[in-house]
């Protein structure tokens, strides 16, 4: 008797393993490996199932699409499947299917379309408007979006005509420019950046916040009706919807052609493997589908992708070279940046011999050594980006990457922040950033120095007329009017801006001395408990933590920054070019709340938040965001949240809206007696 083959051992890790990358993808939109080698993990597991089907079940990566919809959102469940797509990685790929196409369906032809990295997503219209929005999820329920797609400028909220009702779907995507925008200004932030197009306009679409969702630029194409309602239209074909979407006003792609035979669809897949580079979107390969609607049916589906239509994935564009070296650079707003130097090496129509390696965190999770043999590729087919290392071709000469103690540009201890990836210079004096001080220092919620702008700031620095920021103090006209497009009478009126923004109170000073996690408001609140910015010297961490609105994160960014003498050195010259270094007045109001601190927790039915906040600030009092064992009173209104159960746990007092508007009434009229 032939024994039955046991499963093979490492099945099961082979699931496992995909689960967790899908979880990092389509969840957390953070891969952990490069769709490669997904994509070769998820080969290796079919072959595995194919080779034994009788342990092929339903949680297997290979018969689930996507991820599961997250819960941060109200779910839509689908009117029906939203698919994936089945993959061909090369020509033979491409013929098995067409031979597949060839015995179902007679006669047929093609359309082939780009395929678009970036997230499915499904959009209802309803007598013309859109009424939702969801994302594929795990293509039986998605999440709905709606209020971040209403941000998608391409996306129309009315469509060209009034159809009763138009289901369809498409591609959002986050174009290449955007991608490198966004990554700029989440390093310069000391954050994560995203690996690829695709992830960025996932993470920008699923966001809690739809105003997050507007500042990234996210655009998008459609390509299939899911359902329609309109009594004079038949469409029969994929060459027919795309012509009706573009008349209904939906953006459509306009790179498709229609093919009469395989051969036609592998030298379009060819040609845009050559023109991917130019697009102004990233494409991970082509799409080829049977033109017409009634061969589709006799073809079906599968669970988890339809038979009349396939993706031809472009190779990946990676090659190996060797990590020389590591250089630490300080960007210009004090961020300090590892880059990979490497054997120069042709990659995609271009030679590359550096790369960013982002930060140390990155490097440690990738395990990077230098004298390292790498893969690289490049993210979004424009940044070139270090993969991984091939560990087996190490000999023991490698050495490893240990991140910076001191700013390369300065000198000043190398700082890392809690919650950051970054490690930062935040020395203003640095000469990688004080162009950037300079302007800040200068900028309308700090110092407000009129006319002293990003160019300016340039000349000055460039020129050496600044080479601190109390330098500024010490210019005079003569020195203003030598520089380019600068006359005597602008020099006047600069010089006049410089030295009345020595009056600026210190908040303002506070704010333009650029302390880490110190902003505006911040400044305002430190300024109202210590008006002398001579107090800030001694103190402690405990102290500060006493000002409700104050966290540990911001008291020891504080405390730190007035500890270091070099930014003593530099407050006492500001103070010795004639900088007030005080606060005047309180900037509180005093009165029957002084001292008491409030949180808000639920909507109140007759105030906004914003309302209730100036009347007990007018009253004295103070509104922190967080309960915690110094807040006097939660306000609690319809439907409130977590701050509530704390409050309970603290046993802080809890007043509803009627006996706040007590309380208020009461101190108004205690306020009214003083002032009779
Ligand atoms: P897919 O991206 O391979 O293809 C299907 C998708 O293509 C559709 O859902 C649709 O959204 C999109 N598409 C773009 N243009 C289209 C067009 N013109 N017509 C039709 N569809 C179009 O499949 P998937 O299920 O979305 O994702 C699986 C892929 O995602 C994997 O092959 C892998 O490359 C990647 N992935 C990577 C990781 C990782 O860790 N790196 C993890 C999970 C998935």
């Amino acid at each position: 008797m032939e024994l039955e083959k046991p499963a093979p051992r490492n099945m099961r890790e082979l699931i496992d393993l995909i689960r967790r990358y899908d979880y990092h993808y389509y969840v957390l939109d953070q891969p952990l490996v490069d769709d490669s080698v997904y994509d070769a993990k998820m080969r290796e597991l079919l072959r595995l199932e194919e080779e034994y089907p009788q342990f092929i079940n339903a949680y297997s990566p290979t018969q689930r699409i996507g991820g599961e919809p997250s819960d941060n959102f109200p779910q839509v469940i689908h009117r029906q499947p939203l698919l994936s797509l089945d993959n061909a990685f090369s020509q033979e790929d491409l013929q098995d299917f067409d031979h597949r196409v060839a015995k179902a369906v007679s006669p047929y032809d093609y359309i082939c379309e780009l395929k678009i990295d970036g997230l499915s997503i499904a959009l209802i219209y309803e007598n013309g408007l859109l009424i939702n929005a969801a994302t594929r999820g795990n293509g039986q329920v998605g999440e709905d979006v709606t209020l971040n797609v209403r941000t998608v400028k391409s996306i129309p909220l009315r469509l060209l005509k009034p159809i009763p009702r138009l289901e369809v779907r498409g591609e959002i995507y986050m174009p290449k420019k955007e991608f490198l925008r966004l990554n700029r200004i989440k390093e310069e932030q000391g954050g994560k950046v995203f690996a690829n197009p695709r992830n960025a306009a996932a993470g920008s679409l699923r966001q809690l916040q739809p105003s997050v969702t507007a500042q990234r630029k996210l655009s998008a194409f459609f390509y299939e009706i899911l359902y329609i309602e309109d009594a004079g239209i038949n469409i029969t074909s994929q060459e027919e919807t795309l012509n009706f979407l573009k008349q209904a006003g939906l953006p459509v792609n306009s790179h498709y052609v229609k093919a009469a035979n395989i051969e036609q669809v592998y030298d379009f897949a060819r040609e845009f493997e050559n023109k991917r580079a130019a697009l102004p979107y990233d494409i991970d390969g082509t799409v080829v589908k049977l033109n017409r609607v009634e061969g589709r049916a006799a073809l079906g589906s599968t669970l988890k992708t339809p038979r009349w239509a396939i993706a031809y994935k472009f190779p990946a564009a990676q090659t190996m070279t060797k990590l020389l070296d590591i250089e630490i650079n300080v960007g210009r707003t004090g961020i300090i940046a590892p880059t990979a130097l490497l054997e120069p090496v042709s990659l995609a129509g271009s030679t590359v011999s550096r790369a960013s390696l982002h930060n140390f965190d990155l490097i440690k999770e990738k395990n990077l050594l230098i004298g390292d043999t790498v893969m690289i590729h490049k993210a979004g087919d424009i940044i070139p980006e270090v993969l991984r290392p091939l560990p087996e071709l190490r000999t023991g000469t490698e050495k490893a990457i240990t991140p910076p103690a001191a700013c390369p540009a300065c000198g000043s201890q190398a700082l890392r922040w809690e919650g950051e990836v970054a490690y930062r210079c935040d020395n203003i004096n640095c000469p990688a950033r004080l162009k950037e001080s300079l302007i800040f220092f200068a900028s309308r919620p700090a110092m407000n120095i009129e006319g002293l702008g990003p160019s300016l700031a340039e000349q000055l620095v460039e020129a050496g007329l600044v080479n601190k920021i109390e330098d500024l103090y010490r210019l005079t006209e003569e020195q203003l009017a030598g520089l380019e497009r600068m006359g005597n009478k602008s020099a006047v009126n600069l010089i006049n801006a410089i030295m009345n923004s020595r009056r600026q109170p210190l908040s303002r000073l506070l704010t333009a001395l650029g302390i880490r996690h110190v902003g505006s408001k911040i400044a305002r609140v430190l300024a109202e408990h210590y008006n002398d910015i001579h107090l800030f010297f001694n103190l402690k961490s405990e102290q500060l933590l006493e000002i409700a609105e104050i966290g540990p994160k911001i008291a020891e960014s504080v405390v730190f920054f007035f500890n270091a003498p070099r930014n003593a050195e530099t407050i006492n010259n500001l103070l010795a070019a004639g900088v007030n270094g005080k606060e005047k007045a309180s900037l509180r109001a005093s009165g029957p709340l002084t001292g008491k601190s409030f949180v808000l927790s639920g909507t109140l039915e007759n105030y906004t938040r914003e309302q209730i906040s100036v009347i007990i600030q007018n009253l004295g009092g103070q509104i922190s965001s967080s309960v915690n064992p110094k807040t006097d009173y939660l306000i609690s209104g319809d439907r409130p949240g977590k701050k509530y159960q704390q409050a309970v746990k603290l046993g802080v007092s809890i007043l509803d809206e009627p006996e706040l508007e007590n309380l208020i009434v009461s101190c108004r009229s205690q306020q009214s007696a003083i002032s009779l």
